[in-house]
């Protein structure tokens, strides 16, 4: 079991995911100046750097180094709140970081896994019946998408008395199996590209969140007793690129009149640090400020009451990027 740095199981884990200095950077005699020094801690080895007044040594649930693979990311870090959708729980994996230090990299493998996982598991448990919904949204601007429909109208949020906030009209496809996945994956990737001039530019303003609704029953109570259903959802969250927050708070226009580039990544910031003082889902939970923004509202039954959370905070090793990845371990300190 992962437990955090308390000691105790966590409700919301952080990760560290250092990626390795890529070709370009060292072509051009890029410097790695960050190091995983053992599994929970990350160091900051500039010591020659003038001037330098922030902590040098960062230490987290668990941090992997530039050579770990996904895999290893996924087996262990968030498979186990990954796959406790199976159970009836509902959980959230989120990737933060400034753009090209590898969320997308990191969210595809590990959805990829989860999804194979979740196959594999319905196939081990036959008496049961299980129904796997995929469906997928960019939100930019604070307008939401449906990366399944070809029709760009931004879609409207709802609040149903049972299911808390929902998405109007969101396309759902019941997944087959993993190579389906890989099918729906282009749709939305095609989708998103629409109207950009390069997907980059594009990904490092919207964050993208593709959920798994998972429901199943004991078949021998099929269409006779409700009880026995399990429904839950687990959502991979890839978010816009974290320079967008720092960058509007150091220009001062936070939460201006028509810049909502970053509120939903200051909204799930501060949503992180009161679910980290106030654990407890019977805790009162009015005072968290959800409905905010458009991310933390959608994603409220994945964060708070039993929901299990990971964040994987995901840095570049690079000298030129020091100050990014400073405000990532900021923001990975504040969630811990
Ligand atoms: P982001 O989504 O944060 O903007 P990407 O996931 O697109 O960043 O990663 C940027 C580039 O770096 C991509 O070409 C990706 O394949 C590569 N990359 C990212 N993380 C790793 C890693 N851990 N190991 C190897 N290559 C990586
Ligand atoms: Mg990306």
């Amino acid at each position: 079991k992962m437990q955090g740095a308390s000691g105790r199981e966590e409700k919301i884990l952080v990760l560290v995911r250092l990626r390795p200095l890529n070709e370009k950077e060292i072509a051009s005699n890029e410097v790695a100046d960050w190091e995983c020094i053992n599994d929970t801690t990350i160091l900051y080895r500039n010591t020659l750097r003038e001037g330098s007044t922030f902590p040098s040594a960062y230490s987290f649930d668990r941090v992997f180094r530039g050579d770990c693979s996904t895999r290893e990311v996924y087996e262990e870090g968030a498979k186990e709140i990954a796959l406790s959708v199976v159970s009836g729980i509902n959980s959230s994996i989120f990737a933060y970081g400034q753009t090209s230090s590898g969320k997308t990299y990191t969210m595809n493998g590990i959805t990829e896994y989860t999804v194979a996982e979740i196959f594999d598991y319905i196939h081990r448990h036959e008496e049961r019946a299980f129904v796997v919904k995929f469906s997928a949204i960019e939100i930019y601007n604070e307008a939401v998408r449906d990366l399944l429909s070809a029709d760009n109208t931004p879609l409207r949020l709802l609040d149903d008395p049972d299911r808390g906030t929902i998405v109007e009209k969101l396309t759902e496809e019941t997944l087959r199996d993993w190579s389906h996945l890989k099918e729906l994956l282009s749709i939305c990737e095609t989708q998103r590209q629409i109207g950009e001039t390069s997907l980059n530019e594009k990904s490092s303003r919207s964050h993208q969140i593709i959920r798994l609704g998972i429901e199943s029953s004991a078949r021998e109570f099929l269409g006779k007793d409700k009880s026995t259903t399990l429904a839950a959802s687990v959502s991979f969250v890839d978010l816009a690129g974290s320079e967008r927050a720092s960058q509007a708070l150091s220009a001062g226009t936070r939460l201006k009149e028509g810049c909502h580039i970053n509120r939903s990544l200051l909204t799930l910031g501060t949503v992180i640090r009161k679910l980290r003082l106030n654990p407890s889902p019977k805790g009162r939970h009015g005072h968290i400020n959800y409905r905010d923004s458009k991310l933390t509202r959608i994603l409220q039954p994945s964060l708070g009451g039993n929901a299990r959370t990971a964040i994987i905070c995901t840095l570049s090793p690079a000298r030129a990027h020091v100050e990014q990845t400073r405000n990532t371990l900021l923001f990975a300190c504040c969630a811990k």
